[in-house]
């Protein structure tokens, strides 16, 4: 058998279940099947039917919040260390279960294989990581002042609500909850409606690694009912969202009666900036990477190239070579980089692109076409002779499609830039380290990468600025937005209390 023919055979064995029993709600550490009608989710690699999903509304959301309301005192003064040992053996429960998670994941969302299994294990990685600041994330500092010692702590400040796009579920489900976990809250998770499985997966390797009834309940289905209420629900202490700018500023709004603490991951357009002095050879390596890996459907990849314009042609023209290379395909293939779009609405949204660039005047110098008559496939696209103000500059577009851009000096690099409303990720080519670091100084963004590509280490800050984002995770900022800061201040001897009326 082929590798494709091997890795369809593994996923059916693995969808039986979900084709018999469909997905259902999670809560307290049992199945609901909501009052609502379930809804159907469908492959995007051939619309075929999965299975059904429950879709949850405002009672399905009230019953998970009761059931985190309930859990959270037990889970916060469970001792640090037991906390920790079933967030490792969640971590092993994920290991354990790659496989099956990568291959959902693929036919869920159309994600290409080679990238998913590493997205898999990356989310076994979030669960050690975190497991490991559990012991030390209630410290805090003692501050000495005259007559006071003040002694600062963290406490979890309660249940909250984990609302997840469709882009990578697995992953980005992962490096939300283990930190609230490890902080000692617990969580109600609203998927993506559209890519439903791996989230259903994630749950029960919770429950099998110990996890406590209640402490992690999963509620199925839409943005405006299910996701509306938990915004709402008094019991939710805060969101942890990532997803559209848009709904970014709805959650906002949503949770505004309840006074939610909201910590927003949204999207970017974001640029990488290739000087004439750069290593041109990794350079373009790394503009081809990221924005044609993970289908283009990520929020960090580089979707505007400003390169210099006296190296300009040559570099399109190897771009275009490239481009041309890679190969769109069934995501289970081992050779696809590039998988179908996640559904209908996305497909026609980042097709409609290519007349939008050719109304702008843009040229389209690869791709720019759709694939096949099934499924959402659509070749990786270039688009040049383009300026910073066409809507191909300016929106993000969320598919294997790059807009290039000239520019004559660093200052206009610059100017072009930071000329967007996002602000999550940049990335700069050149060799010349002053220009390096006055650049970046100037760039607005809440991550850099000067001379290499988008790599992740978990201790550090991510995030946006601009509508790209509000606040950060990754090491101790997670615990900062999970946690609530205390200060107690303990008088260390009898100073002079004004004695008002006496
Ligand atoms: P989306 O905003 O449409 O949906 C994300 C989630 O929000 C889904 O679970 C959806 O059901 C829910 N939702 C929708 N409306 C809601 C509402 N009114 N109240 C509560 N919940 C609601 O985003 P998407 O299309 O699923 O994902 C793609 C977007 O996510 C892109 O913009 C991408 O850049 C962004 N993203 C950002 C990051 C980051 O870290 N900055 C990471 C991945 C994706």
């Amino acid at each position: 058998m082929s590798d494709l023919a091997t890795h369809l055979d593994r996923l059916e064995g693995h969808l039986a279940r979900f084709r018999q029993h469909g997905i259902k709600h999670r809560i307290a550490g049992r199945d609901h099947a909501g009052s609502a009608p379930a809804f159907d989710t469908r492959s995007p690699v051939d619309h075929s039917l999965i299975c059904t999903v429950a879709r949850g509304d405002a009672g399905d959301i009230d019953a998970a919040a009761r059931a985190a309301a309930e859990a959270f005192p037990a889970w916060r003064d469970l001792p640090a260390r037991e906390r920790r040992d079933i967030l490792i053996r969640v971590a092993e429960g994920i290991e354990a279960r790659a496989e099956e998670i990568a291959l959902c994941e693929c036919w869920d969302t159309g994600q290409a294989l080679r990238f998913m299994s590493k997205a898999a294990l990356r989310g076994a990685e979030n669960f050690r990581y975190f497991a490991d600041q559990v012991t030390s994330a209630r410290d805090g500092k003692t501050l000495q002042s005259p007559g006071l010692m003040n002694v600062t702590s963290r406490k979890p400040i309660g249940p909250v609500g984990v609302i997840t796009p469709w882009n990578t579920p697995f992953m980005l489900s992962t490096w939300k909850i283990a930190p609230a976990l490890a902080a000692g809250c617990t969580v109600v998770h609203k998927p993506a409606e559209l890519s439903p499985l791996s989230a259903r997966i994630l749950v029960e390797i919770a429950e099998e690694a110990g996890l406590p009834p209640g402490v992690w309940n999963m509620v199925n289905g839409f943005g405006e009912d299910a996701g509306r209420a938990l915004c709402e629900h008094p019991a939710i202490r805060a969101i942890a969202f990532v997803g559209e700018s848009r709904t970014g500023s709805l959650i906002q709004k949503q949770g505004a009666d309840t006074l939610k603490r909201c910590h927003l991951e949204l999207g970017g357009k974001n640029p990488v900036i290739v000087f004439e002095d750069a290593d041109l050879e990794r350079a373009l390596d790394a503009v081809i990477f990221m924005i044609y890996s993970i289908n283009g459907e990520r929020c960090t990849s580089s979707s505007r190239l400003l390169v210099e314009d006296t190296i300009r042609e040559e570099f399109e023209a190897r771009l275009v070579e490239r481009i041309n290379n890679i190969k769109v395909g069934h995501p289970l293939d081992p050779e696809t980089v590039i998988g179908p779009m996640i559904g209908k609405e996305h497909f026609d949204k980042v097709r409609s692109y290519f007349d939008i660039a050719r109304e702008d005047g843009a040229t389209i110098a690869a791709g720019g076409e759709t694939l096949g008559d099934t499924g959402y496939f659509l070749r990786p696209t270039l688009f040049t002779d383009a300026h910073n103000r066409m809507r191909i500059a300016q929106e993000e577009i969320f598919g294997p499609v790059l807009t290039s851009i000239p520019f004559a000096s660093e200052a206009e690099a610059l100017e072009i830039a930071n000329d967007t409303d996002y602000g999550l990720t940049g990335y700069l080519w050149t060799s010349d380290l002053t220009r390096a670091m006055r650049f970046t100084d100037r760039l607005e963004a809440g991550m850099i990468w000067v001379n290499s590509e988008n790599i992740r280490h978990l201790p550090t800050p991510f995030g946006g600025v601009k509508a790209s984002g509000i606040g950060r995770d990754g090491g101790d900022w997670s615990f900062e937005f999970y946690m609530e800061q205390k200060l107690v201040g303990f008088a260390t001897g009898e100073h002079r209390i004004p004695r008002l009326g006496a």
